[in-house]
């Protein structure tokens, strides 16, 4: 699949219809699917009717934006009127929205195509892909390798070349982490830049959509596309929107220098070594860029697991009550009255990692523990913000890997719960920060498995992240591979 900029080139020159794109990538998932099972549901009339309307307006001569007829990918969390919405959960099973979420509908005006719903853990709760309800996803350069999640659907529909971009959503490193074991771009705004209005809620202050795609100017082009200010969404800030991707330059010279941060305390133990060479190396190629680096100090980063794992929870176990088998989806059969309805829906209508959560936030919420755990997640959360605000009094961004290691084998941490936690030790801070965070892909470890780099930015600071993730990416090849996906798997 090609770039955004060059299918648009491609469309404006009537070389291609949007339809002929349409059905290039419907074919492409109809073949890859048996093997990388990344959609949970495929809506190909719904694509090749907004593909059919891009060709009108085309033949018309009506000017079209870079997103129209583009093939795009949307996580099965974002509400799509008439479309199966399931979050990955057996107690949405039956769910079809009445509504449309304000980013999917600022796509589809922008004539965007719409290919299908991607997989993904359970109400975004894992970081595998491997708890929803389902079907596992499997990572494009290695079929026996989960994708990362929660987002993994998404990260490998784009990698495979199932689409050119799509969306995923972040709580606590849902689009990072996948993007970095999948080896593509994937970008989590400011809290507060892209509305929430349509998006399943797992942990609301915590939560944000962002975009994936297989280069830096993608995302930057889809980014520009979804945000905005939205009156439905209470927390959306209200600030002019920006065109990211004008602003790319393949050079590194920000005004007035550009310093990078290093965060110290990402690296050392648990920190996979190949994973440190890659990202030793990136370091050291921003600074042949032009950048100033310097070490800089966060030390209270190591509690943001812990703290999230109070707060996500917290929150997710307030926003999970309203699946009581009345309102939505699922409802069990046989209750004999409505507390043992409740009680049968839920049972059978959550998986195991939900309920764990569930039960974690009513506990950490309950009267007596407030104090002890939620009220002290929340101070540790004050101290992490602080740490960054320090920093940024000093630096433009902040680096460090992705993720601890590359792409895990599929079963081998659905065992031990505080083993897949930790693959989000370094993209949670950023989420109880508010900050925006950017993976883009830096090199490849001794299996041929891709490696990301973390950039984070200031509020409000995606110009400056995309720029210097462009420029990086314009010096080296690491975008250019794709996964060959030939090996079946054992
Ligand atoms: N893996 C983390 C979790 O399980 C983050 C998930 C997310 O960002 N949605 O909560």
């Amino acid at each position: 699949m090609a770039s955004i900029r060059e299918l648009h080139q491609q469309l404006i020159n009537k070389e291609r219809s949007a339809v002929e794109i349409a059905q290039e990538a419907l074919e492409r998932i109809q073949q890859l699917e048996p093997k990388l099972h990344s959609f949970l549901h495929i809506t190909a009339d719904r694509a090749l009717e907004q593909a059919k309307q891009v060709d009108a307006k085309i033949a018309a001569g009506e000017p079209i934006g870079l997103l129209a007829g583009i093939p795009i990918g949307i996580k099965d969390n974002l509400c799509t009127k008439g479309i199966p919405t399931t979050c990955g959960s057996r107690i949405l099973e039956n769910f079809v929205p009445p509504y449309e979420s304000t980013v999917t509908q600022k796509l589809a005006d922008a004539g965007a195509v719409t290919v299908g719903k991607t997989n993904m853990d359970e109400f975004a709760m894992g970081g595998s892909t491997e708890t929803s309800a389902y079907q596992m996803t499997f990572n494009p350069w290695d079929l026996e390798r989960v994708p990362g999640g929660s987002s993994g659907g998404s990260a490998v529909a784009v990698s495979a070349g199932e689409c050119v971009v799509s969306l995923g959503s972040d709580t606590g490193g849902s689009i990072r982490q996948p993007a970095s074991f999948c080896g593509v771009v994937g970008l989590k705004p400011t809290y507060g830049l892209v509305s929430r209005y349509g998006l399943v809620a797992y942990a609301s202050s915590l939560d944000q959509i962002g975009p994936f795609g297989r280069s830096v100017e993608d995302v930057a082009i889809l980014l520009g596309a979804i945000v905005g200010y939205d009156p439905q969404d209470s927390t959306s800030l209200k600030v002019k929107p920006i065109d990211y991707a004008k602003s790319l330059r393949p050079d590194l010279k920000p005004k007035g220098g550009c310093v990078i941060g290093v965060i110290k305390e990402t690296f050392g133990e648990g920190l996979d070594p190949t994973v440190e060479q890659a990202v030793t190396k990136a370091i050291a190629q921003l600074q042949d860029l032009g950048a100033e680096i310097r070490v800089i100090s966060c030390p209270n980063f190591r509690y943001g697991l812990p703290a999230y794992y109070i707060i996500a929870p917290s929150e997710a176990s307030a926003n999970l009550a309203r699946y009581d088998g009345v309102k939505y989806g699922f409802r069990a059969d046989n209750a004999e009255n409505l507390v043992s309805m409740y009680a049968k829906t839920r049972s059978a209508g959550f998986g195991a990692e939900v309920k764990r959560r569930i039960m974690i936030g009513t506990y950490a919420l309950s009267a007596g523990y407030y104090d002890a755990y939620y009220l002290k997640a929340q101070k540790v959360r004050t101290l992490i913000k602080q740490d960054f605000e320090k920093a940024f009094e000093q630096v433009d961004i902040l680096v460090c890997p992705t993720a601890p290691t590359t792409a895990v084998k599929a079963g081998e941490k659905t065992t031990d719960p505080l083993s897949m936690y930790l693959l989000d030790l370094m993209t949670i801070p950023v989420n109880l920060a508010g900050l925006p965070g950017l993976s883009v892909p830096c090199g490849f470890d001794d299996q041929g498995l891709p490696i990301g780099l973390q950039m984070i930015g200031n509020v409000l600071k995606e110009e400056t992240l995309l720029q210097i993730a462009y420029a990086y990416e314009q010096s080296t090849p690491w975008h250019q591979y794709i996964p060959k996906i030939s090996a079946s798997r054992s």
